[in-house]
């Protein structure tokens, strides 16, 4: 499936998985506009899991080609966009994909001058295909200690001027650190780390609930794009709801809601 998003002589093409193609409504063939975000901003990824994001709440990816291919991408509608429509272009790649695929791209995006920045996000496995090991693991697929192959040295020894690596449960210096990223001259690499919950069992926080008398189903916390998190009921009645199973106690949609609905589960973890 092929889906044409902006031609400059060479077309740049996306192939989207069908579950994103149904949900966006479009259809096979179907011709489409790049979208940018508000402030002019290009966002790629580079495979399935990650086309999550193109869906809302969270709207914020663009095209998805293949696994490990947004770096490639991003680098060429960096390069094929004329003088009068240049921007900021950003990449979004996994870890275990960046070891696969995602080094050689990265070498072309230094070697040719490239403004993108790279987001690396790091949740320590290969998620997608049952949290497999792989080189930046430390282990060996058969969990023998093993090298752990740094991102960020990589990217340092490549010769990327910017590299930082930052927690991603620190959101206040995750955006601050994109923001200063995004304003930087040349090319620029961000391995953004958190390990995946389901490989460390291990809770942020105590789960939290919200209170159906304090909670107005404003629908703030959303934006999140938790799985644990669910509106129930509709109009005036409708009420955010936590699935205590699911909850790992992040906090983050606490931190949007400002009627202070959410608190510990009594007795929970
Ligand atoms: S942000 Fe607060 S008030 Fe709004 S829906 Fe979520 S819990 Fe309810
Ligand atoms: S605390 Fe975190 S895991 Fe729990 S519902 Fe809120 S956003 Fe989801």
């Amino acid at each position: 499936m092929q889906v044409v998003l902006r031609k400059y002589g060479n077309s740049t093409v996306a192939v989207l998985p069908p579950s994103v193609l149904n949900q966006l409504g479009i259809k096979a063939g179907q011709p489409m506009t790049l979208e940018t975000t508000a402030d002019g901003r290009i966002v790629l990824a580079a495979t399935r899991r990650y086309t999550l994001a193109a869906l809302p709440p969270l709207s914020a990816l663009d095209t998805c080609l293949c696994m490990g291919a947004s770096l490639g991408v991003a680098h060429g509608i960096e390069r094929g966009l004329p003088p009068s429509e240049r921007r900021q272009v950003v990449a979004v790649i996994g870890d275990g994909t960046f070891f696969h695929s995602g080094l050689t791209p990265l070498v072309d995006l230094v070697y040719n001058h490239a403004h993108t920045l790279t987001i690396v996000l790091d949740n320590r496995t290969t998620a997608m295909t049952g949290r497999q090991e792989h080189p930046g693991t430390g282990r060996t697929l058969s969990g023998e200690p093993s090298a752990e192959v740094s991102i960020a040295a990589i990217a340092r020894a490549m010769g990327i001027p910017e590299v930082v690596q930052t927690d991603a449960y620190d959101l206040p210096r995750l955006g601050a650190e994109l923001d200063r990223l995004l304003a930087a001259p040349g090319p620029s690499l961000l391995v953004n780390r958190g390990a995946c919950v389901l490989l460390t069992r291990a809770p942020q926080g105590p789960v939290l609930v919200v209170d159906p008398v304090k909670c107005d189903g404003c629908r703030r916390c959303l934006v999140v794009a938790c799985p644990a998190l669910a509106l129930r009921g509709s109009g005036k009645a409708a009420r955010a709801t936590v699935d205590a199973a699911l909850c790992t106690g992040c906090g983050f949609c606490a931190a949007h809601c400002d009627r202070d609905a959410f608190s510990p589960l009594s007795g929970g973890a």
